[in-house]
């Protein structure tokens, strides 16, 4: 089975990418050094000012056109970029393709309205004017993982182009090719030069772009990089936003759609292999319907083909993880009802009940096809278990009464809930997606999503011209008395209602 291996690339250290289902190699190249890196944002640094200066209509001409060959290309990307993930050709299209389509399409259509200028009414202050200007930040360091990588790649670096920045993808030294195929779909649009460009490269590429001189930092990864990621950035005081890991939980209750919570549960557990950070990882299931849940979820389960619906582990080393999951639990007690094992390639989909808190299936994140079942006898003990984690990026509950799952979603610890739904958060751009607890900091997209990628400077300016101001030196005692008055009349008064 090949994966990713340390090679030498014109007697420079880099990496050789194999196809994980067939181990054939499809990709060398040579890991970027600190020197190149810096000389990168210097050349993005030269380029942004004239694409910060280019009109935000331009801007989302552009992106259309990139969208259009994105459109126009899609089954020969979709198959580059499976040749580094091997993964099944609807988790591809889905996660990856549609989910860019509709990134470039939604910012470039709102980035006129999102990015103008607005004059803002000052509630005390009504002697002045304000406006608020959102100004591009200058260089952002895109740093992606490798479950996601073309998705996670181009969706932060389409907001942050059409705000007016130049960017750095650093792509996962285990699919970099997805960040190459995202810069030259902007390069083919008509991008400027030196505007989006990548850094090719593992952990030291990523650190020594946190060290180049960037503006801002969006990071996708694992939470044990993430700590890393967000000290530097802290140091030396660059923005970042970290979307880390995550252990989401399901909650069914008795009253739920049995035959859809367990196609919902296949889905959001078994989508992309388990390799996506929103997946379903613990299955919390009212005690009295648990066993007739558990056996559609099986019964679905063992419809599944592997490669056709299950794709292999993108990152081998991964492997290792998921079986110690599974093995651990079942050394504790756990019952497997499907799968168990990898097979080739892949880890056959896996069902498991009789798991505890005790095990590390239900408490570290799994990132394997692997739906672990518990049970639950009031709605007390279902949010407790869930909220027992130290996780937070989303989180999911099954019932067919809205007011009494609404009520359970507003008391989960997540970033966000899908009720009656799984995995949807992201993909829809109008919300902001984000974890709490260890699943990161920060937020992104949203209908607000550009601005995260400009500084908004309010601007004040006076609107009479007057000689001096009321609280101007020389400070008097008279000045003092005035003030206070001015409290009162202000603020202990019915006036304070018209502020
Ligand atoms: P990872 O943390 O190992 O690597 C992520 C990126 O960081 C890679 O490009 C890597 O080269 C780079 N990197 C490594 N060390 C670095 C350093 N010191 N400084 C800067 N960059 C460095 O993550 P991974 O294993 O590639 O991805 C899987 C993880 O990502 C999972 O935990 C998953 O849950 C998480 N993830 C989160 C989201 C989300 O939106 N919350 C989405 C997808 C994946």
């Amino acid at each position: 089975m090949g994966y990713l291996q340390p090679t030498t690339v014109h007697g420079r250290r880099g990496y050789t990418v194999h196809n994980p289902v067939d181990g054939r190699e499809v990709f060398s190249f040579a890991v970027d050094t600190a020197a190149e890196v810096k000389e990168k944002v210097a050349r993005a640094r030269a380029a942004q000012p004239a694409w910060a200066a280019t009109p935000v209509k331009e801007r989302a001409r552009l992106m259309q056109k990139a969208l259009a060959l994105l459109v126009e290309r899609n089954e020969a990307l979709a198959a580059e970029l499976t040749l580094e993930t091997g993964r099944a050709a609807l988790d591809t299209l889905m996660i990856e393709i549609y989910a860019v389509a509709d990134s470039m399409n939604y910012y470039s259509k709102r980035a006129e309205s999102s990015l103008r200028e607005q004059s803002v009414g000052l509630h005390l202050l009504r002697h002045k004017k304000a406006r608020l200007v959102p100004r591009p930040l200058g260089v952002v360091a895109v740093i992606s993982p490798w479950n996601g990588p073309f998705v996670l790649s181009t969706n932060p670096t389409v907001q942050a182009l059409l705000a007016g920045n130049a960017v750095i993808i650093k792509p996962s030294e285990v699919t970099p090719m997805a960040g190459l195929a995202a810069a030259k779909l902007f390069a083919d649009a008509g991008f400027p030069p030196d505007l989006v460009q990548v850094a090719l490269g593992d952990g030291e590429t990523g650190a020594a772009l946190l060290e180049a001189g960037v503006d801002k930092v969006s990071f996708t990864g694992s939470v044990r990089t993430g700590r890393k990621v967000g000290e530097v950035c802290g140091r030396n005081l660059i923005p970042c936003t970290l979307e880390l890991g995550g252990k989401d939980a399901m909650i069914v209750c008795a009253d739920a759609d049995l035959e859809r919570a367990a196609g919902g549960a296949l889905f959001g557990g078994l989508m992309n292999a388990g390799q996506f950070c929103s997946a379903v990882e613990r299955i919390y299931v009212d005690a009295t319907v648990a066993e007739a849940f558990t056996e559609k979820v099986v019964a679905k389960v063992k419809q599944l083909q592997l490669g056709r619906d299950i794709g292999p582990f993108i990152f081998e080393p991964q492997c290792a993880v998921v079986t110690d999951h599974v093995d651990d639990a079942v050394a504790k007690g756990a019952t497997l009802r499907a799968g168990g094992k990898r097979n080739g390639p892949y880890y056959e989909p896996t069902v498991l009940t009789g798991v505890t808190h005790q095990m590390r299936l239900m408490t570290e994140e799994t990132f394997g096809p692997v739906l672990p079942i518990a049970t639950f006898r009031t709605e007390d003990e279902a949010v407790a278990l869930a909220n027992d984690n130290r996780y937070g990026l989303s989180a999911s509950v099954w019932s067919k009464n809205g007011d009494r799952a609404l009520a359970l979603a507003k008391r989960l610890q997540a970033g966000s809930v899908t009720i009656n739904e799984t995995a949807l958060t992201y993909g829809a751009l109008e919300l902001p997606f984000g974890g709490v607890k260890e699943s990161g900091v920060g937020r992104v997209n949203g209908v607000d999503g550009l601005l995260n990628y400009t500084q908004l400077l309010p601007i004040i300016a006076d609107r009479f011209g007057r000689a001096e101001e009321a609280v101007w030196y020389p400070y008097t005692p008279e000045k003092v008395v005035e003030l206070r008055k001015g409290l009162k009349v202000i603020f202990g008064s019915f006036l304070r209602w018209l502020l």
